[in-house]
């Protein structure tokens, strides 16, 4: 490990005003952040994002999903750089910290770098992907799956928002309103990226621990089932001549949430249901429900799939019963070579620390694809995320800032 870690440069006041600020540009009058993806708005955080780079040194690149890096150039240009950041969109109801933590912690740690004097041997970039939430574009993540080759840019630019916008369209706004930052291709060689971000849940502060090595992202399956029965007079239809759509899909889903019972860990939620024509007096010809699956371990969440399959077929009775697997996600484990430099740095530093599992989706599952890849989680208050609530204390702001800039130093040294 090199001698002297660049933590102690780090300046927590300036940290933290840097998120205030930043929390002003789509604030919401009840102290939350609207900065939908692609937005003017959040090309007003990004414009904020590259003067403070530029004051720094470091040089601003873009790419055709407008993907923002800043660059602090190391002594050897041509070795795989070391990447760190997050993402600056928000969800309509977000809060200050989600996402904006993670790029204003890795944009101190470079500055802490850079206050240390020495310059690393590789280059080192901050990162904020392009529309992570999903919330304006469906789905999520297309800046960092484009870049590391998961999706092609024609998918990612074909989302359109609710207004009937291409992604693709809302990319070149983007690019338009930037001023003198170049473009660059995708799929740059990455010697490692790590992501700082609120841990969106309730261990870290339980345990009275400010920081999570995050060792993987639990897996996920998402499904929408469609139960056909047949409209039918409510007075009139007798019980044998019935197809309750509704009914079927009652059942269906009382035998889902039992099957989800153990282990108790389990995360399932049905949080869309329709029904038609929902009317008082028909027998509902028609639902659609969507089911919601999530588990660190992927054979728990492959045994559910069975057993979910298995269970609408039991109980659709004389329904015709459709179910669509709309998104998987596998459990993933990150790089134990970053958990482990995570954990000396915690420990060099002198803040507490534990392994903790991400129950939230973030770009670093497309990242640790390519290259060795680890999150660093601090605590928010009562676990509350997307939410105007959503609190991080100003303490774990910066021990997340110190122990990230002792970690990319030493892969950048
Ligand atoms: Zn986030």
């Amino acid at each position: 490990m090199p001698a002297k870690s660049p933590a102690g440069f780090v300046d927590g006041e300036r940290l933290w005003a840097r998120h205030m600020a930043l929390a002003e540009i789509g604030a919401r009058d009840d102290g939350g952040v609207d900065r939908a993806a692609l937005s003017e708005v959040e090309s007003e955080a990004r414009a904020q994002l590259i003067a403070w780079a530029r004051e720094i040194g470091l040089k601003p690149f873009t790419d055709r999903m407008a993907n923002l890096f800043l660059r602090l150039e190391g002594r050897d240009p041509a070795l795989p750089m070391v990447l760190a950041g997050s993402h600056i969109d928000s969800q309509p109801t977000g809060g200050k910290f989600d996402g904006a933590f993670g790029v204003l912690a890795a944009l101190e740690a470079v500055q802490a770098i850079v206050a240390r004097g020495e310059q690393p041997r590789r280059g080192i970039e901050v990162v904020a992907w392009t529309n992570e939430e999903g919330s304006r574009f469906a789905p999520g993540m297309p800046g960092s799956e484009v870049f590391t080759g998961r999706r092609t840019l024609e998918d990612a630019y074909a989302s359109r928002d609710q207004s009937g916008i291409l992604q693709g369209d809302a990319v070149r706004d983007v690019l338009a309103r930037d001023v003198d930052v170049p473009l660059r291709g995708f799929g740059l060689e990455l010697a490692a990226y790590v992501e700082p971000h609120i841990e969106q849940g309730p261990l870290l502060e339980a345990a009275g621990v400010p920081i999570g090595i995050v060792s993987g992202i639990q897996g996920t399956r998402r499904y929408r089932v469609r139960v056909k029965g047949q409209a039918a007079h409510a007075g009139t239809a007798s019980r044998a001549e019935r197809r309750d759509a509704l009914m079927a899909a009652v059942r269906m889903i009382a035998a889902i949430d039992r099957a989800a019972l153990a282990p108790d860990d389990i995360k399932l939620t049905v949080g869309l249901f329709q029904v038609t024509p929902n009317a008082p007096s028909v027998v509902p010809a028609e639902v659609l429900f969507s089911i919601d699956l999530r588990h660190p371990e992927n054979d728990v969440v492959d045994d559910m799939d069975r057993k979910i399959r298995g269970i609408v077929e039991v109980e659709r009775g004389p329904c015709d019963v459709e179910i669509k697997q709309i998104a998987h996600a596998p459990s993933l484990t990150f790089a134990g070579e970053i958990r482990s430099m995570i954990a000396a740095a915690a420990a060099a530093e002198g803040i507490p620390a534990m392994e903790i599992y991400s129950a939230a989706g973030h770009d670093s599952r497309q990242l640790h694809y390519v290259c060795p890849t680890g999150m660093i989680f601090i605590p928010c208050r009562g676990g509350i995320s997307h939410n105007p609530a959503e609190w991080a204390e100003p303490q774990h702001v910066v021990a997340g800032a110190r122990i990230l800039s002792n970690v990319i130093w030493q892969l950048a040294a």
